[in-house]
C-alpha cells in the first residue's frame, strides 16, 4: 500500500507533543530572529510567528535596516549570545551582501545555533557529535522517520549539494547509518543513480525534476523542493505523476516544508533544555 508523508498529520502530533514538555518549562522559550526584511523571509517569519503562538514561545524580531553595517549586526549577536533569556538564535538567509556572511554565521553561539549554520556546527554533524542541524534536513529526516520510514542500510540519494540543505541532510543521513550518494548539477548518469536508490532526496528547486519514468514502485520520495509552476501554485521537484507509482512520497505543500518550524521549534527546547 502507498504512504503518504503527510507533514500536516505529523506536525500536529509532534507538536502537541512538544507544547506539553514546553509547558513544563519555568520561564518562556525565546528565540532570537536576525530578519533581513527580505520577502523570502517574511513569509517564512509568519509561519514561525503562528508556531510561536501556538507553543507560546517568545520571538524576539530583531529587524536588520539598510543602516545597520557589519560591525553592528556582529555586536547585535554577541550580545544575543550573552543574553541568558535567549535560548537560541537564527540568522534568515539571504544575508545581504553587504555583511561578512561567514563571519556572521560562525559567531552564533554553538549552544544557541539552532539552525545549525555555524560552520562549527557542521563539523560536530561531521563529526557524528550531538549538535544542531538545520531545520530543513532535520524536518526532512524527522517527517520520513514518523512514517516510519528507516534509514540503516539504505541506499539514500540527496540531489543537491547546498551548504544548507544537501550536505547537512547527507551527513545526518550518514550518522543514521545510511549509504549515501550526493547528486548534483555535474553528477553524470543521474537517472541510473535515481533507479537504484530506496530513498531519494529532493533539493533541487526545479519543478518536475523528477518524472515518474525515472522510479520504481519500490521508491520512496522526500521532497524539499518548493517551486511555483507557471499559474504560481507551490509545487515540489518531483512531478505529481510520480505519486501514483511511488511507494511512499512526501507532497508538496504539505510535506517537508510544515515540518521545518518544528524543527526548529525543537532545536530550541533542546537549546533551552541542553543549557
Ligand atoms: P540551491 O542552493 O540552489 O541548490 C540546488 C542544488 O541542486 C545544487 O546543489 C545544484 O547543483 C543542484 N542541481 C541543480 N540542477 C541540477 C540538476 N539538473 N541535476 C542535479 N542537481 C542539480 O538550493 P537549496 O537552498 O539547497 O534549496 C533546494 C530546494 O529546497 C529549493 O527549492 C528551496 O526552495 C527548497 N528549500 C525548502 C525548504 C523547506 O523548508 N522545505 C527550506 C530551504 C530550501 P550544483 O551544486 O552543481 O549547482
Amino acid at each position: 500500500m502507498q504512504l503518504i508523508l503527510d507533514g500536516k498529520n505529523a506536525a500536529v502530533q509532534i507538536k502537541a507533543t512538544l507544547k506539553e514538555k514546553i509547558s513544563k518549562l519555568e520561564r518562556k522559550l525565546c528565540l532570537a530572529i536576525i530578519f533581513f526584511n527580505d520577502p523570502s523571509s517574511a513569509s517564512y517569519l509568519k509561519g514561525r510567528m503562528k508556531i510561536a503562538e501556538e507553543l507560546g514561545v517568545e520571538l524576539k524580531i530583531m529587524t536588520i535596516d539598510d543602516s545597520f553595517d557589519n560591525n553592528q549586526l556582529v555586536k547585535l549577536i554577541v550580545d544575543l549570545n550573552k543574553d541568558s533569556d535567549v535560548d537560541g538564535i537564527m540568522i534568515d538567509r539571504p544575508i545581504p551582501k553587504r555583511f561578512n556572511e561567514s563571519e556572521i554565521l560562525s559567531l552564533v553561539s554553538v549552544n544557541k545555533d539552532v539552525d545549525g549554520t555555524n560552520f562549527a556546527s557542521l563539523g560536530k554533524l561531521a563529526a557524528g557529535q550531538d549538535t544542531f542541524v538545520s531545520c530543513t534536513p532535520t524536518a526532512a529526516v524527522e517527517l520520513a522517520k514518523f512514517y516510519g520510514i528507516e534509514f540503516a542500510g539504505k541506499d539514500c540519494l540527496v540531489i543537491g549539494r547546498s551548504v544548507t540543505v544537501g550536505k547537512p541532510l547527507a551527513l545526518l543521513l550518514t550518522n543514521l547509518n545510511a549509504t549515501v550518494t550526493i547528486a548534483h548539477s555535474k553528477t553524470v548518469n543521474l537517472k541510473e543513480k535515481i533507479k537504484k536508490a530506496d530513498i531519494i532526496f529532493l533539493a533541487v528547486g526545479k519543478a518536475n525534476f523528477l518524472k515518474k519514468e525515472d522510479i520504481t514502485d519500490k521508491t520512496v520520495i522526500v521532497d524539499i523542493g518548493i517551486n511555483f509552476d507557471e499559474n504560481g501554485k507551490l509545487t515540489g521537484d518531483a512531478s505529481k505523476d510520480c505519486y501514483e507509482l511511488a511507494a511512499a512520497y512526501s507532497p508538496v505543500p504539505g510535506g517537508v516544508g510544515v515540518m521545518t518550524n518544528v524543527a526548529l521549534m525543537e532545536n530550541l527546547y533542546k537549546a533551552h533544555i541542553k543549557k
